[in-house]
């Protein structure tokens, strides 16, 4: 399932159970009734986007020399 805009959001947190299952919380939801808790997925636009620049930056990979 894409879970569109949460993928990389930084207020998103990825969670799986036993079945290997993988559900999208919203960290805003504890702080903010706008949002829900479990987003129904895919987010295609969303208030509280904000882009997670960290969560899949490639830095060049370094070669022993
Ligand atoms: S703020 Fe929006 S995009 Fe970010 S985790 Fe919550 S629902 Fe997903």
């Amino acid at each position: 399932m894409d879970p569109g805009l949460c993928r990389d959001c930084r207020h998103a947190k990825v969670l799986r159970n036993d079945r290997a299952s993988v559900f999208y919380l919203c960290g805003l939801a504890d702080k903010d009734a706008r949002f829900t808790r479990y987003p129904r997925l895919p987010v295609h636009a969303c208030k509280g986007y904000e882009k997670e620049e960290s969560k899949y930056e490639t830095g060049p990979s370094e070669t022993p020399a």
